[in-house]
């Protein structure tokens, strides 16, 4: 079989897709942020670079004011320098009339030209003229521009028609100087004196009222001039000044990338918030779709896998099961058969595809398809019992479970199971003979017997009860082995079934036990069949060459006169039937109502015992047995007697047969053998006691350990034991009786026949069992010696234990004349009224002192 278990879902479910959604979640949200990021970075590098294009835009402006500025003063200084009246009124001479009273170089340059300082240096450096914030001073120009001075006015010096600015710092705060040599200008006709020119400074300090109006007219803001020691910074104008500190302009820069800055952050920072939170969204039901989807592609899995192992399931099914599936369209025409069908019966499956259901399944009553449809229309689909042939032609029967098959509320067809129950119905049809038949013989059984009574007895009809007993099956059993026992009952009970009509019944119970019912109720005509009965029983029974003759005994009850109830009745044929046997076996006898009672008498008798034994009620009478020869006396044998407490003694005969019948006996012996014992241990070294022991108890072993335990608690040697065991009673189990008695001689008990003369199988009793001795029964000894046939029994028996070398001794001596002749036939032993009745243990002591005081007389 490939039949795999589904495995459980949970162990199977890979979240795959929820996985590869997590992941592809994850790197878009990366995505996501990274492009974020960027947007923020690139808004970032905007800002900073719209705030460094106005700063530069800012300078640029400065730079080109301060330049324009620049040249407006090189213009101006050269306007002034090059200029013959200037040259003569400041160069040659110094003329401050011309220079400050005619405003020629006077307060107009600081209030229309915003000049700060007006200087004049002559060739030997020395400021001649100054005209500082539009007033006439002496301060020399070293004041204002301190060392950078000297440089300026070599430069100038040097310059032939032209001018020169430099940057400066004065007073902290950021100048332009323009200087240029005073010349002649147009007046060069006149002759230029020897020595250096005289130089004009034109000074305009940026205060920061003018860096104001100037920032304000360029749009900068907070233009302001710096000291070189600040710290750099991006809004600034650095400009060199040749000899001198260096002039920076600061200013305060717009910025326009930081208010860009301000306005995106916050939508790109709540366009970062919105995306976060849809991406959070969609994700959530992305995950969850995809969750979804796994448990989706799991069950899916599972259901396809369940699908795989059910059809796996099936095929394995269909193969192994020994059924055969079947299916058909809906006109009940075969489309599938499984393989099993050609297995179970030969035929080949394409041979009866596409025939109809009817011609392979066949029922005595039904059209198959027309029953198929019936079933369906009664709800039910009980299984129909059907026929069919095999390959082979023979006819089997199969057992048919079917269903419709339904497509989209249609009748498709059907399909079902056929399973081949001949061998099972074959078996149950046994096990039904079986269970009401005797399985040995055939005959009827204990349950097919009750039936047939209890259905005629109801009727009312008159039958007559037969309980027939082989006379003689447990030793032939035991002899010839079972196999010829079974041989015998089985020729027996075709007889006894021969013997009976076509209405009536033979049956076997168990062993060797029949009952017959015959529908008679004349009595002669049941008697005269009785007869034939054991007559035929009678004829001899072949087991190979072995012949066995036997007997039976037959006990009849009949109905309605004796009972009319099954139970009762059977019960009073057994009845009868031991009344035969006890009557001598092989015959009949009718049953009486008195039996009964007697058999009730018997239970009674039976409960009384078992209270005897357990109330000690039981004593033993000792009869003396003298050696006849010398007179002496030799023992005595132990003779039970019963003394209720509420009533007379009761002898042995009337008890001993009953205890052995229902297995009291062993509990009685152990009484006698362990009292016997004990009683002649005290009778001097040289007497015996004899215990009579019934011959059931050699059925078992335990016999040996018994008398053995008895011997041994009394102290009695063995020697001085005699068992007798009744010669009138057939062993049950020869073999076993003869182990225990080589036991029982093996521990030095004696052991004599008793009883002899009155059984069966004297002589083969005497040589199959190792006695010592016999006792002759009391019967032969009563005629004797009067009666012939007696005294030559009585001679025979005794020469012939004296051919088996075996103790002799006579039972029931009641006359002198018996004593004499036996005496004279050398009879070893005996003990009889005329020698001494059985007594109780006290009358047997006291006899046993006389007995030795005479001897010692
Ligand atoms: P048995 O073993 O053959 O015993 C002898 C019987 O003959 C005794 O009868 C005895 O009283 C009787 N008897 C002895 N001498 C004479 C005589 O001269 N004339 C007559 N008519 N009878 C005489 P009892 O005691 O009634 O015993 C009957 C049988 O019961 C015994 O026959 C023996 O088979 C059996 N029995 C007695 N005691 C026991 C016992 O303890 N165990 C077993 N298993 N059987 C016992
Ligand atoms: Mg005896
Ligand atoms: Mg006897």
């Amino acid at each position: 079989m490939t039949f795999v278990p589904p495995e459980s879902p949970s162990r199977r479910f890979a979240p795959a897709a929820e996985e590869r959604t997590r992941r592809s979640l994850r790197i878009f949200s990366l995505l996501l942020a990274v492009v974020l990021l960027l947007v923020v970075l690139m808004v970032l590098v905007i800002a900073q670079r719209q705030n460094r294009d106005a700063t530069d835009q800012d300078r640029q402006r400065l730079l080109q004011a301060w330049e324009a500025r620049q040249e407006t003063m090189l213009t101006d200084v050269r306007d002034y320098a090059f200029w013959g009246e200037a040259w003569r009124n400041l160069h040659l001479t110094l003329n401050t009339r011309w220079a400050w009273d005619e405003e020629n170089l006077g307060p107009d340059l600081y209030n229309e030209y915003h000049y700060e300082g007006v200087f004049v240096v002559d060739s030997a450096g020395r400021t001649r003229y100054a005209v500082i914030n539009g007033k006439l001073t002496d301060l020399p120009l070293e004041a204002w521009l301190g060392a950078q001075s000297a440089s300026l006015l070599r430069d100038a010096r040097r310059l032939q028609h032209a001018a020169l600015a430099q940057n400066a710092v004065i007073a902290r705060q950021p100048a332009l100087v323009v200087a240029a040599p005073i010349s002649m200008g147009k007046a060069a006709r006149l002759a230029e004196p020897p020595g250096a020119p005289s130089v004009l400074v034109f000074v305009n300090l940026f205060t920061p009222a003018k860096l104001e109006v100037l920032g304000k007219m360029l749009d900068v803001w907070a233009l302001r001039g710096a000291a070189q020691a600040d710290a750099p910074q991006p809004a600034s104008l650095t400009l060199g000044a040749a000899g001198g500190e260096a002039v920076t302009l600061r200013w305060q820069p717009k910025m326009p990338g930081t208010g860009l800055l301000m306005l995106l952050l916050p939508i790109l920072a709540a366009v970062a918030l919105v995306t976060g939170w849809i991406t959070r969204r969609v994700s959530r039901h992305a995950l969850h779709h995809a969750l979804l989807s796994d448990r989706r592609f799991a069950m899916l899995t599972l259901s396809q896998q369940e699908l795989a192992n059910s059809e796996a399931r099936f095929r394995d099914l269909a193969e192994a099961a020994s059924d055969w599936i079947w299916e058909t369209d809906e006109q009940g025409r075969l489309i599938y058969l499984s393989s099993r069908f050609h297995r179970l019966t030969g035929h080949a499956i394409a041979d009866w595809m596409g025939e109809h259901i009817d011609r392979l399944l066949t029922h005595p009553s039904h059209s198959l398809v027309a029953w198929l449809m019936r079933q369906e229309s009664n709800g039910s689909s009980a299984p129909l019992r059907c026929q069919f042939m095999s390959a082979q032609g023979e006819r089997r029967i199969g057992h048919l479970v079917a269903k419709t098959i339904w497509q989209e509320g249609r009748r498709a067809g059907f399909r079902g199971t056929v399973s081949d129950i001949t061998q099972s119905m074959e078996a149950e049809a046994r096990i039904q003979f079986l269970s009401r038949h005797d399985a040995l013989t055939g005959l009827a059984n204990r349950i097919q017997l009750q039936e047939y009574l209890t259905r005629h007895l109801e009727l009312p009809q008159p039958l007559a009860i037969l309980s027939l007993d082989l006379d003689q099956f447990r030793p032939l059993n035991d002899n010839w082995g079972h196999a010829a026992g079974e041989q015998v009952l089985n020729q027996l009970a075709q007889r006894l079934q021969r013997g009976v009509g076509a209405h009536e019944l033979a049956a076997r119970l168990g062993d060797d036990e029949f009952v017959l019912v015959l529908q008679e109720s004349d009595a002669g005509e049941i008697a005269r069949r009785c007869a034939r009965l054991l007559q035929e029983v009678q004829l001899p029974i072949y087991t190979g060459q072995q012949a066995h003759y036997l007997t039976a005994s037959v006990g009849i009850a009949c109905a309605p006169q004796d009972a009319s109830h099954p139970e009762a009745l059977l019960r009073m044929a057994d009845i009868a039937l031991n009344e035969a046997r006890a009557a001598g076996r092989n015959r009949w006898v009718w049953y009486a109502s008195n039996m009964a009672s007697q058999r009730e008498h018997k239970r009674e008798m039976v409960q009384r015992l078992e209270q005897a034994l357990r109330n000690d009620e039981f004593c033993l009478h000792y009869q003396p047995r003298y050696q006849l020869q010398s007179g002496r006396l030799a023992g005595a044998e132990a003779l039970i007697r019963w003394q209720p407490s509420d009533g007379e003694t009761i002898a042995p005969d009337r008890f001993i047969p009953l205890a052995e019948e229902n297995g009291l006996i062993v509990a009685i012996s152990d009484w006698v053998l362990a009292r016997a014992c004990r009683d002649a241990s005290g009778w001097g070294a040289d007497r015996y006691v004899s215990v009579n022991i019934s011959p059931v108890e050699f059925r078992t072993h335990d016999l040996v350990q018994r008398v053995a335990h008895a011997l041994e608690s009394s102290g009695l040697p063995a020697t001085r034991l005699e068992l007798e065991i009744t010669e009138n009673v057939t062993f049950d189990h020869p073999q076993q009786a003869l182990e225990v008695m080589q036991a029982l001689r093996a521990l030095g008990v004696r052991l004599t026949v008793d009883d002899f003369g009155t059984g069966y199988a004297a002589l083969g009793y005497l040589k199959t069992f190792p006695f010592n001795g016999l006792k002759i029964d009391r019967s032969w000894i009563k005629d004797f010696p009067e009666s012939q046939q007696a005294a030559s029994v009585v001679a025979g028996i005794i020469a012939l234990a004296h051919a088996f070398a075996l103790t002799i001794t006579a039972e029931g001596i009641e006359t002198e004349a018996q004593l004499d002749q036996l005496k004279r036939l050398s009879c070893e032993e005996g003990q009889g009224y005329f020698l001494g009745r059985p007594v109780p243990l006290a009358v047997f002591t006291a006899l046993l002192e006389t007995t030795s005081q005479q001897v010692r007389a």
